[in-house]
């Protein structure tokens, strides 16, 4: 078993692989990611990670050279060459190299980044105590939706947050909760579970997407509205959704006790749903 790394056409062991520093996703953010788990061998909803990577890239003007089933063909190849069977893939595409211009300039051959790594599980502890998070000003641009490789102030919440003592900072803007440093947020309220709805100031987070089908068929009810600083403070419970964490609960937000201080019964059902989801 070993770290693998695809570059624009070539497998090799990630520690050998190289790009140009003149690459634009070096020299200015000028690129699209995605991150995907393999679990038991298998990419987790590899689909829906590509169809938010092509979005992300149109977003941006960068054209993906390969079609959907060649990037599919390519995280298995990976993934069996990596041998691992809990993993992380992680997908880079940025717009190519060219000497350092803002202006994009005529068109360049993006750069295809592919990796393959262990998945290390989280401390046991964060999922039945729930973690601490903090509450951080919204300083990101107005394309969150879009995936992008330009990640300095999620880089700078997340840095925040870890100082605090916390395991996640929620950006606000203008008094709006709207997602983590690298994760989506919900909340529960009267067995109802709440989250920010998609635009422009958040990522469509495919973990927030699985959840919400998963309450759904639950019968727990869901609902998309815009959430205060004053909902996450009153709610009954506080969750996290991301790749990584999957389902994780909030014990704290700001050191104010959430519910009862513990994961709720709604959490916990949403953890084992999902988990069962992905079986
Ligand atoms: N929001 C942000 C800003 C993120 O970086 C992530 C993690 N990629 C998420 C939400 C969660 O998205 P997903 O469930 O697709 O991992």
């Amino acid at each position: 078993m070993a770290d693998v790394a695809y570059v624009n056409g070539a497998f090799m062991p990630l520690s050998e692989a190289r790009v140009s520093v003149e690459d634009r996703g070096f020299q200015f953010g000028d690129g699209v990611y995605e991150l995907l788990r393999v679990y038991d061998g298998r990419p987790f909803r590899p689909v829906e990670h590509l169809a938010r990577l092509e979005r992300s890239a149109a977003a941006l003007g960068i054209s993906l050279p390969y079609p959907r089933e060649r990037w599919l063909a390519l995280i298995d190849e990976a993934v069996a060459r990596s041998g691992y069977a809990e993993g992380k893939v992680y997908i880079q595409v940025t717009r190519g190299a060219a000497p350092r211009d803002h202006a994009v300039g005529g068109p360049l051959s993006p750069t295809i980044v592919l990796t393959v790594r262990a998945y290390t599980p989280g401390e046991a502890a964060l999922y039945t105590a729930g973690v601490d998070v903090v509450t951080v000003p919204d300083i990101r641009w107005g394309r969150c939706d879009i995936k992008s490789v330009c990640l300095l102030a999620n880089v700078l919440a997340k840095q925040q947050a870890r100082d605090a003592g916390a395991f996640e900072a929620l950006f606000v803007r203008d008094g709006w909760v709207l997602e983590g440093a690298t994760s989506n947020v919900m909340v529960v309220k009267d067995r109802r579970v709440l989250t920010p709805p998609e635009g422009p100031y958040l990522l469509s987070g495919i973990t927030r997407q699985v959840t919400l089908a998963v309450a759904q068929k639950a019968d727990i009810p869901v609902s998309e509205l815009p959430l205060r600083e004053a909902d996450l403070y009153a709610a009954d419970e506080v969750f996290l959704t991301g790749t990584t964490i999957e389902v994780l609960p909030v014990a704290r937000v700001d050191g104010r006790r959430i519910g009862g201080g513990a994961p709720g019964p709604v959490t916990r059902s949403l953890m084992a749903r999902f988990g069962e989801s992905r079986a």
